[in-house]
């Protein structure tokens, strides 16, 4: 069963916001800075010296007012004639003595008057002090600007490139730490840690795995839905290793420019490298790592590409033993790039599912620690409501109903306080993800205890392996079929049945809530997509008898290639109605067995939806068991060898 509306998967973690804009009044701050300098300029003078501003007198009332006996002492520069000097009543006054005048004649006037005279050498300077404090004022408004200005382009580093010229500007994007998280503080994901213990081992003792000429991990990818705690376990992986953890975002490398994303990769990894053995994580790897364009590709995204590249000779690059882990994270692993998962480079992959119900239980326990709780709170219970609940929203529940309990202030929470917090998540986290209501639940469970009986019943379908109801990206819930031997050739009784378990999820619907859903979508369009090969290309409808019109490879336009109705149809108009007729009599037919099957099997049909919604995930067993059949067996095809892939078939 899948989503109906596909939006975009959310991220991890909301996209790092970018730094905001420098304002657009830094432009101003230069002609301000030269403004206020020059006005200082012009001012010093005046305040030089310090007091009240001398008089300026010319020559001539400087000779009356030494007639007069007002002037007390005068000193007289020697080449130019600047003078200054007190009045009696003790004010300054500033004056120039014509250099020709200056002679016995004016000495013996201003000696008659007990004038007290003093020669200066020229260029009497200003002291030390008053030069450095004039240097200061002009100069501290520069320096000031110039702080301003770099603080405002360290925080739009990047974006201003240009503005200045100053190009590449290399501001790290990474961080460096050595966490205190372990593998105590995930809670649950026992299989998840046990697979990536390894990496923790090798971190520990990297000499031991040299001398053993034994290649560990570089790089393990870890694939999840957001709030699955991904995060978390890497950093639970440095903190277990104690090594240093150096992340950064994906999104971090990509830059407008081309080329920056590639030189943040390469100092990355020096840095890495310095610090060897050390943790390297690229939390949302999908920003940079998604699939390349093809070669002259119109949008083709260089700046990524290269980055991508970068990442991928770095990895390449550095020496197995040197002790460098790459760790990544996604929720999209379906837009990597293929060269992302090649051995030697992201060549193990660990998948972080939802938490299931004891895993939810077990994140709760952790999250309630330290919180104090009533007697009637019940976390098993708590768990069981929620299901769909990634890690982040369960540390979030916890959160909530700490707060409603605060907010009515009391020190203990109630189980009230959880099922408040449980509908105020519900309410607001409904939009992109993967919590579902109780009816969506019991719809799904429905869903999928079709899809699994249908194939249970039929003898030439799959084996059942698991069902469940849990979420996992577009899909509200799973049936796994594993096929016993990995078949190179299908019959049609083999075809017809896999049609009847693909409808069976509608069919099961029908029989039980009485009408189909959006539900079925996607089953229907991969039923049809089969019924219309089996009709076409495989010769198995009498009516149209033994011909054969191949899928068209590659279409060209996508969309255009081998679709009933395209413009390259080999075959008649009339040919046409009578391939779309045998279509829909194919799976008419099959849906009416899942129908049939299910109407007969109605009591093991509900049964089956209870445990689901009991348990959310049931192993294949259950399945046959609720049946009263027995689980086919391996040794039933003798010779036979297992499907490699788990996930071979799954009736959605
Ligand atoms: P992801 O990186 O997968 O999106 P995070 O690692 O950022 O998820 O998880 C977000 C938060 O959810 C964590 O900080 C933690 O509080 C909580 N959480 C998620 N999974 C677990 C878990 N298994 N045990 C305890 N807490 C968890
Ligand atoms: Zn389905
Ligand atoms: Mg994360």
């Amino acid at each position: 069963m899948t989503k109906q509306a596909t939006p975009p998967p959310p991220h991890d973690r909301p996209a790092p916001t970018a730094p905001p804009p420098p304002p657009a009044w830094r432009h101003w701050l230069w002609p301000m800075a030269i403004l206020l300098a020059l006005g200082l300029w012009f001012a010093l003078p005046q305040t030089r010296g310090g007091g009240a501003a001398p008089t300026d007198l010319t020559y001539s009332q400087f000779l009356s007012d030494v007639d007069a006996g007002r002037i007390s002492t005068v000193s007289i520069e020697g080449s130019n004639g600047r003078s200054s000097g007190r009045f009696t009543d003790g004010s300054d006054y500033t004056t120039v003595i014509p250099v020709q005048l200056a002679g016995p004649a004016l000495l013996d006037r201003l000696a008659a008057k007990h004038v007290a005279v003093t020669a200066t050498a020229p260029s009497s300077s200003p002291s030390v002090g008053v030069q450095i404090l004039d240097w200061v004022l002009i100069l501290g408004p520069f320096l000031l600007i110039i702080w301003f200005w770099r603080r405002l382009s360290r925080g739009a580093s990047g974006q201003m490139q240009g503005a200045l010229g100053v190009s590449k500007a290399r501001a790290r994007v990474f961080d460096t730490e050595r966490p205190q998280t372990t593998f105590e503080d995930v809670a649950g994901y026992e299989g998840a840690k046990e697979e990536i213990a390894e990496v923790v081992d090798f971190l520990r003792h990297p000499d031991r795995y040299r001398r053993a000429g034994a290649t560990a991990p570089r790089g393990v990818l870890m694939v999840g839905p957001p709030g699955t705690g991904k995060t978390l376990l890497a950093r639970a992986v440095a903190g277990e290793a104690e090594v240093p953890f150096l992340s950064v975002v994906g999104s971090g490398f990509v830059e407008m420019f081309v080329g920056v994303g590639a030189a943040r990769v390469r100092d990355l990894f020096a840095e890495a490298r310095k610090r060897a053995p050390a943790i390297v994580f690229v939390d949302e790897v999908d920003a940079l790592g998604g699939r390349r364009a093809a070669p002259g590709a119109i949008g083709g995204n260089d700046e990524r590409e290269q980055t991508l590249n970068q990442l991928l000779s770095e990895m390449d690059g550095f020496e197995p033993t040197t002790g460098i882990v790459v760790l990544a994270a996604t929720n999209r692993p379906e837009v990597l790039d293929p060269a992302l998962l090649r051995p030697g480079r992201f060549d193990r992959q660990i998948v972080i599912p939802l938490p299931t119900l004891a895993e939810r239980r077990a994140i709760l326990t952790r999250h309630c620690l330290g919180k104090r709780l009533d007697l009637d709170v019940d976390l098993e219970r708590v768990a069981r409501a929620t299901p769909g609940f990634s890690g982040a929203d369960l540390a979030n529940l916890a959160n909530e109903a700490a707060i409603t309990a605060a907010r009515a202030d009391r020190d203990t929470l109630t189980a009230t306080d959880f099922d408040q917090a449980r509908d105020r998540i519900l309410l607001g986290r409904r939009e992109g993800s993967n919590v579902l209501l109780p009816a969506e639940k019991r719809a799904v469970a429905v869903h999928e205890a079709g899809h699994a009986l249908v194939a249970a019943l039929q003898p030439q379908a799959d084996p059942v392996a698991k069902v469940t109801i849990l979420p996992a990206g577009q899909a509200l819930g799973a049936t796994e079929q594993l096929p016993l031997v990995e078949r190179h050739l299908h019959g049609e009784d083999y075809l017809r049945q896999t049609l009847s378990v693909q409808l069976a999820g509608r069919a099961a619907e029908l029989t039980a809530l009485g009408q189909g859903s959006t539900g079925a979508a996607n089953d229907l369009a991969r039923a049809t997509e089969l019924a219309g090969r089996m009709i076409r290309e495989f010769g198995l409808s009498p009516a149209l008898g033994p011909v054969g019109y191949p899928h068209p490879g590659p279409a060209f336009l996508p969309g255009s290639g081998g679709l009933p109705g395209g413009a390259g149809r080999p075959y008649a108009e009339s040919t046409q109605a009578l391939i779309d007729g045998e279509v829909s009599r194919l799976l008419r037919e099959a849906e009416q067995q899942a129908v049939d099957l299910l109407a007969t099997h109605r009591g093991s049909l509900d049964r089956l939806v209870e445990l689901l919604l009991e348990d959310e995930t049931v192993d294949g067993s259950a399945v046959y068991d609720i049946l009263g059949l027995p689980r086919p067996e391996q040794d039933q095809a003798p010779g036979a060898t297992v499907a490699p892939h788990p996930r071979a078939a799954s009736g959605g």
